[in-house]
């Protein structure tokens, strides 16, 4: 089965609104077994809603239509689809009552063109709307001799996301056969994707029973491994297997094989030594912390820290000498071991960890440029510390810079 999702509403083709709903709604039909083919966004706009409609019909088992089911002038999805479908729209009366109870609920008078929120595909089930006053639409049949099924949602996501749970999900579930899909996320800090994959496409090429995906987000490679079976155990099977190869291949660069943050894992490394974490941070401004803190828990391990932009700061608080900054440079290996130490000592924590650099884009100097970062973790017996030189953007350099600092914790922990 394959689907295709076509988002409606001109705001969408704008650059200040993006279709987050169908990103929702494939992985809800990835679990089912369906396969989304297409993603389409269209205007609120009758002529081209109705050519998409058509396209989709033709291409697709499972249609999902969503946005443009409101009460104004551009709100075209249901004559659309109908005229798409060559099939009658029906008032349904039933829609009318809870339309005019909905509004005398609130004591207010309902203007008349809410009624064409009433008004429903011939053959199709009105989907009930907890949310707000747009109710869905459901219809399956056979069209031009193949079967298909054809939803319409509400644009807003607090309206589409109870609906389709409530009201769709029994229905295709009913509908479709069972799907027996596993999934795994092998995740890797640092490590360039090319390098990443050079070593672990031999092993999923010989794999062709699971569907191997290669992402790269910022400081991190991922690899996302998917396979059907005929039950929930031998999909597992499968993805699992491979999972065990690239792992054993990858070695100690995979920090998390079930798709886990790296947060998370140091978190978890973190909690089973009990072990505590104390940071200084200056280029990253407090996004290690952060970053340590999103963790629900994190306060059994992570104590804190400061944010040492200011060389002052980086004595008052860290206890880094003037003269030492004077000598090497705030952004420099011996900073940043003093830091690391300094922090741990007034923290009283088991680690120490501390990042200096240049983010950019000003700042740098040809001996050291921007994307040039220090990361340093003590603990107490030997400091450790890292260089890098990230090619990038502010925003980058920092995040970039954070993820090292944890994976030094993690390698650290390992
Ligand atoms: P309804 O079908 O409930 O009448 P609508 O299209 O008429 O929806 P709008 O007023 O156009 O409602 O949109 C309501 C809100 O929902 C807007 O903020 C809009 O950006 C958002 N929205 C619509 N479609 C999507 C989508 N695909 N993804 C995320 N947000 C969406
Ligand atoms: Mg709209």
């Amino acid at each position: 089965m394959n689907a295709e999702i076509i988002a409606i509403g001109s705001e969408l083709l704008t650059p200040f609104r993006q279709d987050t709903n169908s990103l929702f709604l494939t992985a809800e039909l990835n679990k089912l077994g369906v396969d989304v083919e297409y993603k389409t966004v269209v205007g609120d706009d009758r002529a081209r809603l109705t050519t998409i409609a058509r396209i989709a019909l033709d291409r697709a088992d499972v249609v999902i239509f969503m946005g443009g089911l409101g009460p104004t002038e551009d709100d075209l999805t249901r004559e659309a689809v109908a005229a798409a479908l060559h099939l009658q729209l029906k008032r349904d009366p039933d829609i009318v009552a809870g339309l005019y109870a909905r509004f005398a609920a609130r004591k207010i008078k309902m203007p008349e063109n809410n009624l064409k929120q009433a008004d429903v595909i011939m053959g199709a089930a009105a989907l009930a709307n907890q949310k707000g006053s747009a109710p869905g639409q459901y219809l399956e049949g056979s069209i031009d001799g193949r079967e298909r099924i054809v939803i319409l949602l509400p644009g807003p996501p607090v309206e589409l996301k109870p609906m389709f749970n409530e009201e769709v999900l029994p229905r295709l579930k009913r509908k479709l056969p069972p799907a027996f899909i596993a999934t795994r996320e092998l995740r890797m800090a640092l490590m360039p994707e090319s390098e990443c994959d050079a070593i672990a496409a031999p092993i999923y090429k010989a794999h062709k029973e699971v569907e191997t995906t290669i992402l790269a987000p910022v400081g991190e490679v991922q690899l996302h491994l998917k396979a059907r079976g005929k039950s929930l155990q031998e999909a597992q099977e499968k993805v699992d297997a491979l999972a065990e190869e690239l792992e054993d291949e990858l070695g100690d660069n995979v920090f998390s094989s079930r798709g886990e943050s790296l947060e998370q894992i140091v978190g978890y490394f973190l909690d089973m030594r009990g072990s505590t974490v104390a940071v200084a941070e200056s280029c990253t401004g407090g996004l290690l912390g952060q970053r340590l803190s999103s963790v629900s828990g994190s306060s059994r391990y992570f104590l804190g820290g400061a944010i040492v932009y200011s060389n002052d700061l980086k004595t008052s608080l860290s206890d880094v000498p003037p003269l030492m900054i004077k000598e090497h440079g705030a952004v420099s290996r011996e900073v940043a071991i003093a830091l690391a130490e300094g922090i741990r000592k007034k923290c009283k924590s088991t680690f120490g960890v501390a990042v200096t650099g240049i983010a950019g884009p000003t700042g740098g100097t040809p001996e050291k440029p921007v994307g040039l970062v220090y990361h340093a973790i003590a603990d107490g017996k030997k400091t450790e510390v890292v260089k890098r030189n990230f090619p990038s953007d502010r925003d980058r350099v920092r995040w970039w810079a954070s993820q090292q600092a944890l994976d030094m914790i993690r390698r650290k922990l390992m």
